[in-house]
């Protein structure tokens, strides 16, 4: 052997080993939310990148993390950001958030972007594509171009062309601060969409707009409206008659206004408590609310922050228990995300081990101590 073929044949074991290292582990003795409820003193064994086998009777197993004291839960998803390199993908991953939902973009950049989606390092990817919004309306501020639709029968080929780029949703913009499409056009967008078996979730601001979308089936919203509160006739025939969900984006809201708009700090506060509120209505009213913070919107960044929009949910008066599914299982739920978002047997081990217990509070979320993707461990900062 030469010693070129030597050093590549010693880089290959030792290669080998680290991932030999890493493919069969057991974390025992932890605390678990499987993302529907917590699990007191259990084990997880994880083989190759999936959850092998949960419970007390595992033997068999060389690689032992001791969780005693620790709490493990799913990967976390954010369900509105705007990814524009694969940096902000990295920066998820290191906060545990191994999912992110792109809500408007680039398409052939968000194409390339997807290509770190089975890497261990990166958040995997999911876009809308374009956003679907009038010729200089809401989103085409940004410097690229981008389809828009004027009339109805402008969704039809819309949708098709997100459909051939290989979006993964529909995003709709009714934004009434620039020129916007008509809530005629938003229902075909909608229509058209399920068609082709998409979710279609709207960007609004104004209630009145929220309340017309969902009244014409929108899967979902991307932000809580800001400016009144909805009726509590319109808000109890929403959640009568129709399913749908809310990602209230508060840290967004609440950091855009005090960016954009004159007001004295006790106004603020007024407006973050009606947005809290607002939330808080919804929540009662039994609809579901998902997590995400639409970085880089307001310099919020596409890890960390997340934490801060789950302690606004629980000054909205979400459970902790709800509030760790807003940010994991009911977002793969609503989203048909496969096999990621909760920690079953047959999921990918998508897993964040924390220091400390999010259900004690919901601050804990930061504690974080292990993150693996896939079964391996992702490296944090
Ligand atoms: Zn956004």
């Amino acid at each position: 052997m030469n010693i070129l073929k030597k050093s590549f044949y010693l880089i290959l074991c030792l290669y080998s080993t680290i991932n030999i290292a890493q493919e069969r582990f057991l974390i025992k003795n932890v605390t678990l939310f499987n993302g529907e409820k917590i699990i007191p003193n259990t084990s997880i064994l994880i083989q190759d990148d999936k959850i092998l086998k949960i419970g007390n009777n595992i033997s068999k197993v060389t690689t032992i993390i001791d969780g005693t004291g620790k709490f493990l839960m799913p990967a976390m998803i954010n369900a509105h950001v705007h990814a524009w390199s694969s940096v902000s993908l990295k920066q998820a991953a290191q906060s545990g958030v191994l999912n992110v939902l792109d809500m408007h973009g680039v398409e052939p950049m968000q194409k390339q972007m997807k290509s770190t989606n089975d890497s261990t390092n990166y958040a995997r990817y999911y876009v809308a594509g374009y956003a679907a919004t009038a010729p200089e309306g809401h989103g085409t501020q940004f410097g690229f171009p981008l389809p828009t639709l004027k009339e109805p029968k402008d969704a039809v080929s819309f949708v098709q062309g997100r459909v051939n780029a290989g979006v993964d949703y529909i995003k709709i913009i009714v934004e009434p601060w620039k020129p916007t499409i008509s809530h005629e056009t938003a229902k075909a967008l909608i229509d058209e969409a399920h068609k082709h078996h998409k979710k279609a979730v709207v960007h609004v601001s104004r209630v009145e707009d929220g309340y017309q979308v969902l009244k014409n089936n929108a899967d979902g919203l991307v932000h809580i409206w800001d400016d009144a509160p909805i009726t509590e006739e319109r808000l109890q025939e929403l959640s009568k008659n129709k399913d749908f969900f809310v990602i209230p984006t508060l840290l967004t809201i609440t950091k855009i206004k005090r960016l954009y708009i004159k007001k004295t700090e006790d106004e603020f506060k007024t407006f973050d408590k009606f947005l809290i509120n607002e939330v808080k209505r919804l929540y009662n009213a039994g609809i579901t609310i998902l997590a995400g913070t639409d970085p880089p919107n307001a310099n919020i960044n596409y890890g960390t922050d997340l934490f801060k929009e789950l302690e606004l949910l629980s000054q909205a008066s979400l459970p902790n228990i709800e509030i760790l599914k807003a940010a994991t299982a009911n977002t793969a739920d609503r989203f048909g995300l496969e096999n990621i978002g909760y920690i079953k047997e047959g999921f990918k081990a998508d897993l964040v081990l924390l220091d400390k217990n999010p259900i004690e509070d919901i601050k804990h979320i930061s504690s974080i101590n292990t993150v693996w993707k896939a079964g391996q461990k992702v490296q944090l900062k």
